[in-house]
């Protein structure tokens, strides 16, 4: 007897990127980890985290934090939700929303798994050509009650314009989550396009563009009447009290953060040039990681030989996207390494 419903037992489950032990030494350009440290602020918070902070429950709506964030993005604080990442964010919108949800494909695969968890149907809109465009008018074709977008996307870096964006808004009935988990690395946010439409929901993470992605700490940005179903489901001390000071410390200090993606797009850009050289191809990207196509060897025998040599990339071999490889912009240390791995091969 399984205690399993049938859903829950015929769905796959997600298969988080590999994460090795740390000190392990490897070069990890496989999950999208910024490659800088976070603030120095945000450790210094930890360290003055005292037992009182310890011994109570966390505020369980993250007031301070939800009124730093809102004074960020210039929105009203109840227009504010924290998340212990923006996975549990995701968690959240499906166990609250109807279905069906659509997506692009391909995209960050947690929506279609979330999806499947709550047992709601799944509309799949590949992306449009060589370039793996979203297919705006796909979406709306849709129909869906949930589409989820993540802008930049991943694993493409594609990014949707301010007048795509309104459009996609514009033509669906059902809420709209861009996710902005790149955002840090990107030209435009979509902050006009959740002021102008009532079924916009943006997801925001400290992982990425912050550094944090060991804390967990995300938030979702929308008007009250659509955040009010999102509160009813989650968990009541979702982000700890340590995540909150922390988080705090890190949104107080955005020259570092904005510091560290000029060095990461330098990187980029660099990375960028160099694999075209050798002749690979790669994607235009307004996030921190390449999609890239190499020649010889073939993507999988190659992320078999840099995985010998201690770097770890992301490999992409499906019907709807062959052969690639993801790989997150390093440091100009991991990044050369990257390379002389490559020219090893
Ligand atoms: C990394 C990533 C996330 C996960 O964010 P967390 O806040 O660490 O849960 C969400 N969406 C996309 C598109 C991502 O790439």
């Amino acid at each position: 007897m399984t205690p399993f419903k049938p859903h829950i037992s015929a769905m796959q489950a997600y298969r988080p990127g590999e994460q090795p032990a740390p000190g392990s030494g490897a070069i990890k350009l496989n999950t999208n980890e910024n490659p800088y440290p976070p603030s120095p602020r945000v450790g210094q918070a930890l360290a003055e985290l005292g037992d009182e902070a310890m011994r109570v429950y966390p505020d369980p709506a993250a007031g301070e934090l939800r009124q730093a964030i809102a004074a960020l993005c210039d929105i009203p604080a109840d227009w504010v939700l924290p998340g212990n990442g923006s996975d549990n964010l995701i968690v959240m919108i499906a166990r609250a929303c109807s279905g069906p949800v659509a997506i692009p494909v391909p995209t960050f695969p947690y929506y279609a798994t979330q999806a499947a968890v709550e047992n709601a149907r799944l509309i799949e809109v590949p992306c449009l050509g060589e370039d793996l465009q979203v297919d705006v008018a796909g979406l709306i074709a849709a129909g869906a009650a949930v589409t989820f977008l993540a802008n930049p996307n991943s694993p493409t870096g594609q990014m949707l314009d301010a007048d795509a964006l309104d459009t996609l808004a514009a033509g669906l009935d059902g809420l709209l989550v861009i996710d902005e988990a790149y955002i840090d690395f990107a030209p435009a946010d979509g902050l006009p396009a959740l002021r102008q439409h009532e079924n916009v929901l943006l997801l925001r993470t400290l992982s990425k563009g912050y550094s944090l992605a060991g804390l967990r700490f995300g938030y979702a940005l929308a008007r009250p009447a659509l955040l009010e179903g999102l509160w009813k489901t989650k968990e009541i001390y979702n982000v700890s009290a340590a995540t909150q000071a922390a988080a705090l410390a890190a949104l107080e200090d955005q020259d570092w953060k904005t510091h560290n993606a000029r060095r990461v797009l330098a990187g980029r850009a660099e990375l960028a040039r160099e694999l075209g050289n050798r002749g690979w191809r790669v994607w235009p990207s307004e996030a921190n990681f390449l999609l890239t196509r190499p020649q010889q060897p073939s993507a999988g025998e190659l992320a078999d030989a840099l995985k010998a040599a201690g770097i770890l990339v992301r490999l992409f071999d499906t019907p709807t996207l062959p052969a690639a490889l993801r790989i997150t912009v390093g440091t100009d240390e991991q990044n050369r390494a990257l390379l002389e791995a490559i020219d090893n091969c």
